[in-house]
């Protein structure tokens, strides 16, 4: 496979957007290293695809720079028209001509004298679709459609390649399986690439980093198992992944909760909320809490589970854990140091 020659760093700072009077991006800040896959993930409205299309120069903001390497695209008195800033783009609806083979639909964003010279024919053996040149994307699948217009946007050797919600129109199984092929396809190719969805579990598996966006912010960036574990903020921790904010007493490096003492990775005082995750609580037999939902998924089982106190917890359980709805249990905390947040009033 052909390595992206030059791989470049992303750079946005202070970028600011609004339609009207609504502001929709509020200062983003965010570095894109050479190669890395950025993910951003937010819930519906929040910028998302705002961000990339002004980053692809398809909307114009009211301020801040951008920056792809060394040259600067978007900037006070800059601006770089879209199609001079050497990045793809793959939309959720895939954006293919009908009446064009796969074959011209690839060349299309070629220069003239690409065409000829055998670039289609190599983007196509990249995602796999040697054969498929010469069809209409009419007698395709999803799947392979989403692979053509990957190639389109990667035959002319884009410096940054932008994917928003690529899988979108796809049903589940078959989006997780091209998730796999683009993953490792992005990874050989070694291309920056900023990839936007609001599916943590997405998000969570191509990034390298996660980039958490809220009402037109960065919220956080970091790597996931970071994100999960370190959130920086209530709302981070609320947004990734199934979380119990268990309310307690903090008394400096622990808090003082209705399941025992936890131990803080920082040190606090008063009304917080402690960050539980599910699967660091642990159920035995006791008459501490009732089991009020079990929900079966295969790989573990998760339970709702009341304290006398009416507080709910969500309880991870391995597969051959046995509940019912109506069992008396009793939880306790097995998992390290988390985070706490202030009480929210
Ligand atoms: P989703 O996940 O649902 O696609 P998103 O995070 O990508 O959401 P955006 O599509 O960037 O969000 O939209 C952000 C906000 O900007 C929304 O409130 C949206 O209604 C608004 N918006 C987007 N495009 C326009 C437009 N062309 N004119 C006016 N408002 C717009």
């Amino acid at each position: 496979m052909n390595r992206s020659p030059e791989a470049l760093p992303l750079s946005i700072d202070g970028l600011k957007m609004s339609f009207g009077d609504h502001r929709v991006l509020d200062g983003i800040q965010l570095d894109v290293e050479p190669g890395e896959i950025l993910v951003l993930l937010g819930p519906s409205g929040c910028g998302k695809t705002t961000l990339l299309r002004t980053v692809a120069g398809l909307e114009r903001p009211v301020g801040g720079t951008i920056s792809i390497g060394s040259r600067c695209v978007v900037g006070a008195g800059t601006w770089v028209a879209p199609e001079r800033r050497r990045i793809g783009m793959v939309f959720q609806d895939w954006a293919l001509f009908p009446h064009l083979s796969v074959a011209r639909n690839v060349a299309y964003g070629l220069a003239r004298a690409e065409r000829g010279n055998g670039r289609v024919h190599e983007v196509l053996d990249t995602v796999g679709l040697t054969e498929f040149g010469g069809r209409t994307p009419a007698t395709l699948s999803g799947g392979q459609q989403q692979r053509v217009a990957l190639a389109r946007a990667l035959a002319p050797r884009p410096s940054v390649l932008l994917l928003d919600e690529p899988f979108s129109n796809l049903d589940t199984a078959l989006r997780v399986d091209l998730r796999t092929e683009i993953h490792r396809i992005l990874l050989e190719l070694g291309i920056t690439a900023v990839f936007v969805t609001h599916d943590q579990e997405e998000a969570f598996v191509l990034g390298d980093r996660v980039a958490v966006m809220h009402d037109g912010h960065i919220e956080q960036v970091a790597t996931p198992a970071d994100l999960y574990m370190r959130p920086a903020t209530r709302w981070v921790a609320s947004f990734v992944g199934t979380v119990n904010l268990l309310a307690g007493d903090g008394l400096g490096a622990r808090a003082d909760t209705p399941i025992g003492a936890i131990p803080l990775t920082e040190s606090h005082r008063g009304a917080i909320e402690v960050l539980v995750r599910p699967e660091d609580l642990h159920i035995s037999d006791g008459d501490q809490a009732e089991v009020e939902l079990v929900e079966y998924y295969g790989h573990d089982v998760m339970l709702l589970v009341r304290l006398q106190d009416g507080t709910r917890l969500s309880v991870r359980t391995p597969p051959s854990f046995m509940a019912s709805r109506g069992d008396r249990v009793q939880v306790n905390y097995r998992g390290t140091c988390t985070a706490a947040f202030p009480a929210s009033t």
